[in-house]
């Protein structure tokens, strides 16, 4: 393509299919290509009224809409850098935000106005704007005055496409920047490995300020001319309706967990579908065994994160190989992975060692973070993913945690995730953390937090009975707290901070 620009990719995948639909809602609204072609245009030409140039940045912190969505195309059609941030931060949060990457827009909910417009004030933002679920706000009333034809920028392959802001669980949140090409690259490998053909259906029912829903789900749409079926918030009658109709749908694992309650996820209800895709927190084996059983579906689950869009997947095309559970399939292609052990030398087969990556989809660095950017690449150019996994002899790759949430016990390295398996597999077990926490002697002892399946009572020193059968005696819980959910935030991840914290003092205590 001529122009790297992202936006003139997935133009070029539905220039030719204008008048069909792109989007309907289910609030009944319905957008052909030509309308995601002309508003976004308008919003463009709104922006550049501005005297905006490329590489301003543009913060958005709103509810999930197709103008918000629309908005995004808009940043990148005129080059701008578009940074979405989490709709939970508080107008106290967001002074960091602001400070550190210093956004000539803001687009916020209009319900937070009186808060966020002297904050915007304060910190010099430009220009303060709004945008509300249902689309009523400054935002649309400005743009839609806007002529609905735009030139896309010229922009350079390398030129920044968005921030995303880490979820932040140790320390300052980081800005990941992606690039054009970071963007486009992954998204071309998706729609390829993926499948996508023609006449495929997408039910969009994930946030749009992750990865995950923004990137992914929206990226390979647009890019294959398909319609999606968007929700604003997820809703699994909703979803169920909606299969007969669609063909992929995305999810983080607690969306699946939830469809599995549904009486009507039923064979003949998903009848019509092709591809059903994991990721952004582990998919419990369980999970998906019990979908196959209910569905006659094999999850695919991938692998990936902010700061490099997606690196491993299992196979989507039966020739490309089986969907392993429990683990998150092989690099894509172009992307390369290796775990490394303490030495930085790649470990064998079956060995846990630290994920590092490289390939055209991982970022060039965080933003305005020199320190952080030295440290999270190696000299040789990999980005350290932070996480931890090992490969098989086939070459799928499992994740066995965040490189941060290994427990050191005495001087013995102990695998939430291994723990966690063997807690699962207990009778009555739904689903369980573990972590780590401060202990007198042992620097850190282990600590399980276990939730019951519905309608199970579980006897905490019976399961540490159960487990001291079965695994090492330094990798058993010291103590095992059984309670009703675990702390997850939006994309489904557990937030083991959070658990960290609670449990803090227990070993003090005892
Ligand atoms: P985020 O940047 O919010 O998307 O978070 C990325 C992190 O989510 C990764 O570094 C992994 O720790 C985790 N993650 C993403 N996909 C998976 C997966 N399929 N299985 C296990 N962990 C995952």
């Amino acid at each position: 393509m001529k122009n790297p620009n992202l936006y003139a990719h997935f133009h070029a995948g539905f220039s030719p299919f204008l008048q069909r639909t792109a989007i309907e809602t289910d609030t009944g609204q319905s957008y052909s290509f030509a309308d995601i072609d002309g508003i976004s245009a308008r919003m463009a030409n709104w922006l550049e009224s501005l005297g905006l140039k490329t590489g301003d940045r543009v913060m958005v912190q709103v509810e999930k809409s197709v103008p918000a969505l629309l908005f995004y195309l808009a940043c990148l059609r005129c080059g701008m850098v578009y940074v979405p941030l989490n709709t939970a931060y508080q107008a106290a949060e967001l002074a960091y935000f602001i400070e550190n990457a210093e956004p000539a827009v803001f687009v916020g909910d209009p319900a937070r106005e009186a808060d966020l417009a002297p904050l915007m004030t304060r910190l010099g933002v430009r220009q303060f704007t709004t945008l509300a679920a249902d689309g009523t706000g400054s935002l649309m009333d400005v743009a839609l005055a806007q002529a609905p034809t735009h030139p896309v920028r010229e922009v350079q392959a390398n030129d920044l496409a968005a921030i995303l802001y880490t979820s932040g669980t140790t320390g300052r949140s980081k800005g990941a920047q992606l690039t054009h090409s970071n963007l486009s690259s992954n998204a071309q490998t998706l729609h390829s490995y993926w499948d996508w053909q023609d006449g495929d259906v997408l039910v969009h029912a994930l946030p749009i300020f992750h990865v995950h829903g923004l990137f992914v789900a929206v990226h390979c749409a647009l890019l294959n001319a398909s319609k999606m079926l968007w929700m604003g918030k997820f809703n699994p009658t909703q979803v169920l309706d909606w299969l007969p109709q669609a063909t992929v749908f995305m999810g983080v694992p607690t969306l699946y967990v939830r469809l599995l309650q549904e009486s009507g996820l039923t064979p003949q209800a998903c009848e019509h579908m092709r591809l059903f895709v994991s990721g952004s927190a582990p998919l419990l084996t369980e999970t998906f065994a019990e979908w196959q059983q209910r569905t006659g579906h094999t999850i695919l689950e991938r692998y990936g994160m902010s700061e490099t869009a997606m690196l491993t997947s299992n196979p989507c095309r039966a020739q490309d190989g089986d969907r392993v559970g429990g683990t998150v399939g092989k690099p894509l292609p172009g992307v390369q992975v290796r775990c490394m052990d303490d030495q930085e030398v790649p470990c064998p087969v079956g060995e846990i060692g630290a994920i590092q990556v490289q390939g055209p989809n991982v970022f060039p660095g965080y933003w305005r973070m020199p320190e952080a950017n030295a440290k999270e690449f190696t000299a040789d150019g990999w980005f350290r993913t932070g996480d931890v996994g090992r490969f098989d002899a086939q070459g799928y790759l499992t994740i066995v945690g965040r490189s941060k949430d290994l427990i050191i016990t005495g001087g013995y390295n102990v695998y939430p995730a291994e723990v966690e398996s063997f807690i699962n597999e207990l009778d009555g077990v739904g689903e369980s953390a573990v972590i780590g926490c401060p202990h007198h002697d042992f620097g850190e002892g282990v600590v399980a937090v276990v939730v019951a399946r519905p309608g199970a009572q579980l006897d905490a020193n019976q399961l540490i009975q159960s487990l001291k059968k079965q695994i090492a005696g330094f990798k058993v819980p010291k103590h095992l707290f059984v309670v009703d959910e675990l702390p997850r935030n939006v994309m489904g991840k557990v937030q083991k901070n959070v658990l960290r914290q609670t449990y803090e003092k227990v070993f003090e205590s005892r």
